[in-house]
């Protein structure tokens, strides 16, 4: 992994600028050889106070914080921009006489706003107060000009196998807004298939959203849908993956049933193995198809009544888990609009789950409180019901007689007061 720290003058940054992205095209600068916007960056626009800011402290001299670009070589990115215009302005300077064809050789990671506010006041495009006088580039005298083209930005340029980006990146705490987990995965594995897959996941809007926006939490532009539809289909693929395992294996039913073999070896894979392998296709559809399964079957099942609810419920692992078992809306309605109504279910989010396997845990069963603890410990003299011997109220737990799940209520007249040893032996019966 090699990273530099380059001085990289305003004047060499903005030659050749050029804001394509009204025409989709993207945002280039430094010669047409870095993209500020590459397709895995947010579009979030600076307000004009933030904006203003940065021209602030580069005409005051004082220093932004470091910028990151990463080296990708010559990709089929650069083909896009040979046939751009140079910009007239930065044509005398030479600085970027070499790189007319416009080839990508960076794609900015961190900066990206500050970049812009810098490259767009260059490019005439606002006006601004400078020591009181408002302002445009082409209203500056020469000086004040070359007072702005000459400040140097800080810029780490990084290169290095994907491997090693991601976890340097992973490492580093980068200024100002900081980049996702999935942002920084799109960096490293920028290409045709990150570039398919957010269209469908990453925009606001986006198909994903407008299927999934009452079953998943979270923004499409902070990559939370993509990362989720990710994550979900790596656990599907390892699901599978193991499934076929088993299937070879003599040993495979026994450990089916001890679910030992849950910690072998392709329980590593990850998110970056999945975008590593996919990077170069040229389309995302088999992500899609199987976020869009998800999501059917869900709808299917629990319908979009619970909006609340079922808003963030990792519903891609209950698909990867449970898509085979026979349930059917009918069949579980009346269940869920029970524990729907049961005040002592206090997390509701978690009876989608229960709804699969009858762990009470998801549901968050209510507790006794403090009171009523006190009101049984007295009602019952302090002493054990089971071993008959005395305690200390810090020494006891509240037990339901009667269990929540054959419809015991967490209220005074069906708690009572057990000793440690005799509640754990009875919780473990
Ligand atoms: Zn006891």
């Amino acid at each position: 992994m090699k990273i530099e720290l380059h001085q990289i003058s305003v004047r060499e940054l903005c030659a050749s600028y050029q804001d394509l992205s009204i025409q989709e095209e993207g945002i280039t600068g430094y010669g047409g050889r870095l993209n500020i916007r590459p397709k895995y960056q947010r579009e979030f626009v600076y307000d004009e106070k933030k904006r203003n800011a940065v021209m602030d402290t580069v005409w005051q001299g004082f220093p932004l914080n470091v910028m990151y670009w990463v080296r990708v070589g010559n990709k089929e990115q650069g083909a896009k921009n040979k046939d751009s215009n140079e910009s007239l302005l930065f044509r005398q300077s030479g600085l970027c006489s070499n790189s007319v064809s416009g080839q990508i050789e960076y794609e900015l990671l961190d900066g990206q706003q500050r970049t812009i506010s810098i490259c767009s006041f260059i490019a005439g495009e606002y006006m601004m107060l400078f020591d009181g006088n408002l302002l445009g580039f082409n209203n500056m005298t020469e000086e004040q000009q070359n007072r702005i083209l000459d400040y140097r930005l800080q810029v780490y340029i990084c290169e290095g196998t994907d491997e090693e980006k991601l976890r340097w990146f992973q490492t580093i705490n980068i200024a100002g807004e900081k980049l996702t987990d999935q942002e920084i995965r799109n960096a490293i594995y920028s290409g045709s298939w990150v570039t398919q897959a957010k269209r469908r996941f990453s925009k606001s809007g986006c198909v994903a959203y407008k299927i999934g926006s009452d079953f998943m939490s979270g923004s499409p532009i902070r990559q939370d849908y993509f990362e989720t539809a990710l994550r979900w289909i790596v656990d599907y693929k390892k699901n599978k993956e193991q499934g076929a395992k088993n299937k070879d294996s003599n040993e495979s039913l026994l450990f089916q049933q001890s679910g030992l073999c849950s910690n072998s070896d392709s329980g590593q894979y990850t998110i970056e193995q999945y975008m590593a392998q996919h990077q170069h296709d040229t389309d995302a559809d088999e992500l899609w198809q199987y976020f869009q399964d998800v999501i059917h079957w869900t709808e299917k099942l629990f319908g979009r009544r619970y909006k609340k609810e079922m808003k963030g419920v990792q519903w891609g692992l209950l698909y990867n888990q449970y898509r085979d078992t026979p349930l059917t809306a009918t069949a579980i309605g009346e269940e869920v609009a029970r524990l729907m109504r049961d005040s002592d279910v206090q997390r509701k989010s978690g009876i989608f789950h229960y709804i699969f396997d009858h762990d009470i845990r998801h549901l968050g069963i209510r507790a006794f409180d403090d009171n009523t603890k006190r009101e049984v410990y007295e009602r019952q003299g302090g002493v054990c019901p089971i071993c008959g011997k005395h305690f200390e109220i810090e020494l006891m737990e509240a037990d339901h007689v009667t269990p929540w799940v054959e419809g015991g209520r967490t209220v005074a007249d069906n708690c009572q007061m057990l000793c440690r040893d005799c509640n754990r032996r009875k919780s473990s019966k």
